[in-house]
């Protein structure tokens, strides 16, 4: 027999990187707020564990995210005083590519829309002030002094312990089947009981999509993706003080390469660590093999590219680790009331770029939950795009 739960004012479905800063911003505004997830903290599953995002104004993705990424800043800073911990390092950014390259057009179109403070470098100058890149590509540079890169696991704790400190109950492990709901109340059955809510957040991750089924319109697709460390050659011009977090837009068929410099500290492995930004292979988030395992032909094929992007920078890699993105048809997030269902909002789709924005995705959902709307420039990212009568 099912047991049944005292309802909750709001429940948030996952304490990832979205859901801890739900359940914090809820818990803030006097909201009697539960947390729920499946793995215990930290865990390496989802998409918010591998001890490093990057951060950046200049957003190539879209103009309209720069609004929002000032409200973020300002969130990942409120954060980091109020929890005493640190969160965001601000080693710079740099975009690396020829000059007609996405990263540098739509970067500096962005940066350009909106005042963010941005320096480009062209070939001569690249070669002078950042040696690490292929010197013959002839590639051009933009730096974002303020931009680095922030800690997710560090992230997550914070909110969660800001979370607990203004009130919030936390629930883990504890997996949730089913959800449902209308206009008034959501009904979250989970492997030990159903518990009814006023308010329900999911924030799932890869798992949303088989978590709403036909509530939501719109497929948001789990894809693998792998993070490899590597050894510095030298140590010193691999670190933060040197070598800012860069991405690298040179026409690669799978995406952008990116690294992040080797900082004490760091949750991962101590290395240099390299990504491939870009869709991965579609898997099961719950077929555990399929999201933790990286073959050994993924990381020699990481190994060759960066010997042609790095010469002489990285040794060899040191470790490897699985993660995942969640994409959306066009790889903008989704943040809505689910149509019909106003008792639910869903943060969903982050498409591999979403965890610097966790702050301000936190605030906004809090805000969708509690007062149905918000003030948040975040319209863009409603379900509403994807009706037949706005697709093209
Ligand atoms: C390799 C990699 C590199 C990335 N790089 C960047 C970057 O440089 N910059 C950037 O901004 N973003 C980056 N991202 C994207 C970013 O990390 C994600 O957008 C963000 O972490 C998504 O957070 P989330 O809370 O939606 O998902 P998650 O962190 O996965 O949280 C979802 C949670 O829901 C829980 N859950 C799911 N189903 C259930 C259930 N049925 N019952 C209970 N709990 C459940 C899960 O256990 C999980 O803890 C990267 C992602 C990856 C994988």
């Amino acid at each position: 027999m099912t047991r049944h739960m005292k309802p909750v004012d709001a429940i948030v479905l996952g304490l990832g990187g979205m859901g801890a800063s739900t359940l914090a911003a809820l818990s803030r505004r006097g909201v009697d707020a539960l947390g729920i997830d499946q793995e215990p903290l930290p865990h390496a599953r989802g998409s918010s564990h591998g001890g490093s995002r990057i951060i950046r104004r200049a957003y190539f993705e879209h103009a309209d995210y720069v609004p929002l990424l000032n409200a973020s800043f300002e969130g990942w800073r409120r954060l980091e005083q109020a929890s005493g911990s640190t969160c965001l390092h601000r080693t710079g950014v740099l975009l690396v590519g020829p000059a007609d390259s996405t990263i540098i057009q739509a970067s500096r179109s962005s940066a350009d829309a909106h005042g963010v403070p941005v320096e480009l470098f062209d070939p001569d100058r690249m070669r002078r002030r950042f040696p690490q890149f292929a010197r013959d590509r002839g590639w051009w540079g933009l730096f974002e002094p303020d931009a680095g890169f922030v800690d997710p696991e560090a992230g997550v704790h914070a909110h969660l312990a800001m979370a607990r400190r203004s009130g919030a109950s936390i629930r883990r492990p504890m997996k949730v089947i089913s959800v449902d709901g209308d206009d008034h109340e959501a009904v979250v059955r989970t492997d030990r009981e159903e518990i009814r809510t006023n308010r329900l957040v999911v924030a799932a991750g890869a798992w949303t999509s088989s978590l709403l089924g036909d509530h939501l319109s719109v497929p948001l697709i789990p894809n693998r993706k792998a993070m490899v460390w590597f050894e510095p050659v030298d140590p010193r011009a691999c670190s933060p003080a040197e070598m800012p977090a860069w991405l690298i837009d040179d026409g690669h068929a799978a995406g952008c390469y990116y690294g992040v410099p080797a900082w004490p500290g760091q949750s991962a492995p101590l290395g240099v660590k390299i990504g491939l930004h870009g869709p991965g292979s579609v898997v099961d988030p719950d077929a555990s093999h399929e999201i933790t395992e990286i073959t050994p032909e993924v990381v020699d094929r990481f190994t060759v590219d960066l010997a042609d992007r790095l010469p002489g920078v990285l040794k060899g890699p040191i470790a490897a680790q699985a993660c995942l993105y969640t994409m959306s048809p066009d790889e903008h997030f989704v943040v809505d009331r689910l149509p019909g269902r106003g008792s639910m909002v869903v943060v969903g789709g982050f498409s591999g770029h979403g965890y610097k924005f966790a702050p301000v995705i936190g605030e906004t959902a809090a805000d969708l939950a509690i007062d149905g709307a918000t003030a948040q420039p975040a319209g863009f990212l409603g379900l509403d795009r994807f009706r037949e009568d706005q697709l093209e």
